[in-house]
């Protein structure tokens, strides 16, 4: 058996792959690292382990295992083109952003990928607000409730700016995220409103950056991948608006958050 593991900062994102080419995904907190290292230990003791990711020297050095390690940007994109090419996506210049606990993003060519920087705006920012502003700290939770939610009384728009008179760009886009909220307000905003914009918060800051990156490197093609965007409705929801508003494509990609974990075997 082949266990591939992206340690990130959250979640593990694992890959087993059977003798029988049968290919299994999960995912453990990476606050379970220990026992996840134990279990590889003792029940796994000959399988072939490659790791990418920041706890991947971590795992190595407490593994019995002789581990492959691999550089995550490497990885995540051999995973992430293999899954491109299994669901029909079949582009070569492209950029992409993997909203994990933080976010990166790429630039992808026929010859590869170039980490183009990163953002501390990701996944964690989504857990931390939303446990500071709710109490709620299961990530399920939270994007289910903010389905629920209605961010109109929290987020300030073009058009409450502009205030009827015509406004040199769409009056539905966000002028200010959280701007809406007045002195007095923060009795009468839900938790699944509060919730919302702080999902929106993430959304519109990571298409914001995909959408300047994408235009500086001449291409249409906007990929996000990471467990952040995973069964997030409200957060997929406002990507596709937002990148598609400027004319542009964005792609999700079907178990995403699992790119570096399937490339780490192929570095
Ligand atoms: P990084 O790459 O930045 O080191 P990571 O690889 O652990 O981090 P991902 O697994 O891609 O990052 O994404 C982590 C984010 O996914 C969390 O911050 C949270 O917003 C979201 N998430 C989705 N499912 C869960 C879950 N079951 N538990 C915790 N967070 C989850
Ligand atoms: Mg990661």
């Amino acid at each position: 058996m082949k266990i591939s593991i992206d340690a990130g900062g959250t979640l593990l994102k694992i890959v087993y792959i059977k003798d029988d080419n049968e290919r299994v995904f999960d995912k453990v907190p990476s606050l379970n690292i220990d026992d996840f290292i134990e279990d590889l230990n003792k029940n796994h003791p000959d399988a072939d382990i490659y790791i990418t990711g920041g706890k991947a020297e971590y795992m190595s050095r407490k593994l019995n295992h002789d581990v492959n390690i691999s550089i995550e940007f490497d990885a995540t994109y051999i995973g992430l083109k293999q899954l491109m090419d299994e669901q029909g996506l079949h582009i070569e210049h492209f950029v992409y952003l993997n909203v994990g606990t933080g976010t990166s993003f790429h630039q992808a060519g026929p010859d590869g990928q170039k980490r183009a920087g990163g953002s501390g705006v990701g996944g964690g920012t989504l857990m931390g607000l939303s446990y500071l502003l709710t109490g709620i700290e299961d990530f399920n939770e939270i994007v289910s409730l903010a389905k629920e939610g209605n961010r109109d009384e929290i987020d300030l728009k073009v058009h409450h700016i502009y205030a009827g008179d015509a406004s040199p760009i769409p009056g539905d886009l966000t002028a200010s995220n959280f701007g809406n909220i007045k002195s007095g307000d923060r009795k009468i905003v839900r938790h699944a409103d509060e919730l919302q914009a702080v999902i929106a918060l993430v959304a519109e800051t990571v298409s914001t950056i995909g959408i300047n990156l994408a235009a500086g490197f001449e291409t249409e093609d906007i990929i996000f991948i990471g467990s952040t965007i995973r069964d997030n409705d409200v957060m997929t929801d406002i990507i596709n608006r937002y990148v598609s508003l400027k004319g542009m494509k964005p792609h999700i990609i079907k178990n995403g958050e699992f790119s570096g974990a399937l490339g780490a075997m192929f570095v």
